[in-house]
């Protein structure tokens, strides 16, 4: 409790009008009241996960790390952390499980968590089953085995192939495809043996429809961003990625999510950028990695003082897919080629897709990287990026930071690497 406001930082100032976090406690209100009642069952997940087949299923897809992201922004993650710390987690394991794993045993009863209104509206419901996909890091199938033994509840792990560095993501082989489709049926099957729910088809197709709509929108909304002024920065698209996370597949998401783009359009009809009013635009970067939730301020609204914006984030849009549209007439291909094509199983396009054409398309003058202190998924990548840069000169800056953990952050270090960044961008 001491601690409580050791950690405090600011929030980053948002442009859109969309109240995120009234959503984020609305679908966790709703989940308890489902799990209290016994109406729907309660599937967890570690992101990146085919959740379009839950909805289809009638089953509550919750996401540990969303939970995570949220205990980092409200400043309640590190007495979890040390929670999971006193239990004999390593401090250098990744954070967003450290936090859940921290709640689990024990965390959730702490004063602190109790004295967060938030977190007593944001309450994660006790799983009934878990899955975890094996798209992104060795973590994520440990990490839902872990909760499977805790809860006593069955675990399903699936498996994605590692794509050969030459394939293109236009052009994946058929067999990479089948391998996929094999195992979203075992999922299946595992689903109706364990919750007693018939799955249908034509309501995957109607899941991966609206699925396919979110990407849409969002994808409308990155195309919106290449304009100058950037109508919306980096601030706002990171918490919005709350609906591509956990809602992909239901009405609810495409609903919030056509009311914001077309606030961005009426934005970029009226040439009003990001920026706060009176600033104009000097500086286009990308965001590269998961943002700190616990300070978002230096991450997005402390550029601001330099006329710069992020007007590109690779993290946000992993979640709409990088291997082409849905097709909801073959929805179990669709959700391979959604799920289980993204960076950590691939090699070639890590490169192709995130930057180049990128520097162009939305004029980039250089990007931040925020080199993630426990996540070795993230720290791997941006060494692969920043060897890019280096080759095609691309100007770059480092900042280490933690997605929630404050405890070793290092603010002032932080804002000087941006200082210098963005006065060598000036020059
Ligand atoms: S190690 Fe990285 S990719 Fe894996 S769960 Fe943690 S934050 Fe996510």
């Amino acid at each position: 409790m001491a601690e409580e406001k050791k950690y405090k930082t600011g929030k980053a100032k948002k442009t859109l009008s969309v109240d995120v976090l009234k959503y984020v406690s609305k679908y966790y209100i709703e989940a308890n009241r489902a799990k209290k009642k016994g109406s729907k069952p309660i599937c967890y997940h570690t992101s990146l996960d085919p959740i379009e087949i839950d909805y289809a299923m009638g089953i509550i897809p919750m996401l540990p790390e969303n939970f995570a992201a949220i205990c980092g922004a409200l400043q309640i993650a590190p007495d979890l952390i040390e929670v999971a710390e006193q239990r004999g987690c390593p401090s250098d394991l990744c954070s967003y499980f450290k936090n859940h794993f921290g709640y689990m045993e024990g965390g959730k009863d702490l004063p602190s968590m109790k004295d967060a209104f938030d977190m007593n509206l944001i309450v994660l419901p006790d799983p009934d089953i878990v899955c975890s996909l094996r798209n992104i890091c060795r973590l994520h199938p440990i990490w839902m085995r872990q909760v499977a033994r805790f809860y006593n509840v069955p675990a399903f792990t699936m498996d994605a192939p590692q794509l050969h560095p030459k394939t293109s993501l236009s052009k994946i082989d058929d067999h990479y495809i089948e391998f996929g489709v094999s195992q979203l049926k075992d999922y299946i099957s595992f689903l109706e043996k364990h919750t007693g729910r018939k799955f249908d088809m034509e309501r995957l197709s109607e899941t991966v429809a609206l699925s396919d709509r979110l990407s849409k929108i969002f994808e409308e909304i990155y195309e919106l961003r290449k304009v100058t002024p950037c109508p919306v920065g980096g601030e706002d698209l990171n918490s919005l990625v709350f609906f591509l996370v956990t809602e992909a597949g239901s009405q609810e998401a495409v609903d919030v999510a056509q009311g914001i783009l077309d606030e961005v359009k009426d934005k970029v009809r009226r040439r009003e950028g990001a920026l706060p009013e009176g600033t104009e635009e000097a500086h286009r970067v990308s965001f590269v990695g998961i943002p700190p939730w616990h300070d978002m301020a230096t991450a997005f609204t402390y550029m601001q003082k330099y006329g710069a914006t992020s007007v590109d984030e690779i993290y946000v849009r992993a979640f709409s897919g990088f291997a082409g549209r849905m097709d909801p007439s073959h929805p179990l291909e669709s959700l391979v080629r959604k799920y289980f094509f993204i960076y950590p199983t691939t090699t070639e396009q890590a490169l192709r897709l995130i930057n180049i054409e990128d520097i162009t398309g939305y004029g980039i003058d250089g990007f931040i990287c925020w080199n993630l202190t426990t996540c070795r998924l993230i720290s791997t990548l941006i060494a692969r990026l920043k060897a890019m840069y280096d080759l095609f000169n691309i100007p770059y800056v480092t900042c280490d930071a933690d997605q929630v953990d404050p405890r070793q952050y290092n603010v002032e270090q932080v804002r000087n690497r941006l200082d210098a960044f963005f006065e060598n961008l000036e020059e």
